[in-house]
């Protein structure tokens, strides 16, 4: 990429418009750029037929095309792959594309690395590197549908980073692949997933981010959520969950994402299902109860099926919505991080 170029994918249609004006041709223009290259994954702007002379010289002068490169991929038995993507300035982020029964959900990267460093999170180790730009989401998606040659139906920003210490670009990368005119993905397809940045939470409710929230709780008790995700020390679970149900409250209808990590012996006894249940009492959310992905050097252990089952069976007796989340892609390197970490031990 050209540092002194705009990335092309990186901007929004109201972005376009503007360049549109900037280039003294129409505003409709900006309607054919986004056709071509967000909906037909054109990346050779000169073949764009329907735009005039003057824009293309506008756009070889000033905007830029880029594609990052794939430096690995696994594919696992259950139709699971995993993506290593290499950014222009060599920093590498992975993304997953899992397979459903009707969808191809794609988990993307936000950052290079990660700075809120969760104790049970292989991304923390290295801590946060760079923030990825609106432009470099974009073309994560961009790869995962050319390399998989699948139409991806669903988006999950659950990949490397926390995307609300990421929040501008987030919010663009969301309005380009929401575009109507462009990707056109429902948000309901889209779900972002955050450690618990409450101020940021109330933010995205005044922006009204068009996409699902997802909350990592991970925890039922202050003592140990500040243990396991440091950031919970500034942002408790109380102020947490307030900030869930409010955002539930304005936004209405769709069902906030309860994610739950289960850590033998840490947060999965009994008595954490019970305290769960009271803090959700009422709320319109589904749980998903992801029981540990191990990876070399954790310090912490997967809980056995029982005890997970037993766990989700007091949520379901309190009526909550509990889903225990079959871990996909297990042959491969599953957890989040763990490509790129074993790439970087081999080097
Ligand atoms: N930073 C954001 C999104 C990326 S992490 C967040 O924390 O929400 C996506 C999810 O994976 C989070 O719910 C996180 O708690 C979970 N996770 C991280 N490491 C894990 C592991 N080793 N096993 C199981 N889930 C893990
Ligand atoms: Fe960052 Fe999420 Fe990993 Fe925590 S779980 S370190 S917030 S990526």
């Amino acid at each position: 990429m050209n540092s002194t170029k705009t990335p092309l994918i990186g901007m929004t249609h109201s972005d376009l418009v503007e360049l549109c004006y900037d280039a003294g041709v129409k505003p409709v223009h900006a309607d054919h750029i986004v056709a071509s290259v967000f909906r037909r994954y054109n990346s050779d702007l000169s073949s764009i037929s329907t735009i005039p002379k003057t824009l293309h010289s506008y756009l070889a002068k000033h905007i830029s095309m880029f594609e990052p490169t794939c430096s690995a991929e696994q594919l696992a038995a259950d139709g699971t792959r995993k993506l290593v993507l290499q950014m222009p300035d060599g920093k590498a982020v992975e993304t997953v594309l899992i397979e459903g029964a009707k969808r191809l959900t794609q988990c993307i990267s936000t950052q290079v690395g990660c700075a809120v460093g969760c104790t049970f999170c292989l991304t923390a180790t290295a801590g946060l590197t760079r923030n990825l730009s609106a432009a470099e989401m974009v073309a994560e998606v961009m790869a995962g549908q050319r390399i998989s040659g699948q139409k991806v139906s669903n988006i999950v920003l659950m990949g490397m980073g926390e995307p609300l210490h990421n929040y501008q670009a987030v919010a663009q990368f969301l309005n380009i692949i929401t575009d109507p005119k462009g990707m056109a993905f429902s948000p309901n397809r889209v779900t972002l997933s955050t450690s618990g940045m409450v101020p940021a939470i109330y933010r995205m409710l005044e922006d009204k981010f068009p996409c699902n929230l997802a909350i990592s709780l991970n925890a039922t008790t202050d003592e140990v959520r500040d243990r396991i995700i440091p950031i919970n020390r500034k942002y408790p679970i109380a102020a947490l969950i307030q900030a869930v149900r409010e955002y539930i409250q304005q936004r209405g209808s769709k069902r906030v994402l309860i994610e739950y990590v289960m850590l033998a012996g840490i947060n999965d006894s009994l008595e954490d299902a019970h305290r769960l249940s009271a803090l959700l009492e009422g709320m319109h959310c589904t749980i998903n109860l992801l029981p540990f992905n191990p990876y070399q050097g954790a310090s912490f252990k997967r809980p056995d099926d029982a005890t997970v089952s037993a766990f989700q069976a007091v949520l379901v007796e309190a009526k909550l919505i509990a889903i225990i989340r079959k871990s996909k892609g297990r042959d491969i390197s599953a957890a989040c991080g763990q490509l790129i970490t074993e790439i970087k031990k081999k080097r």
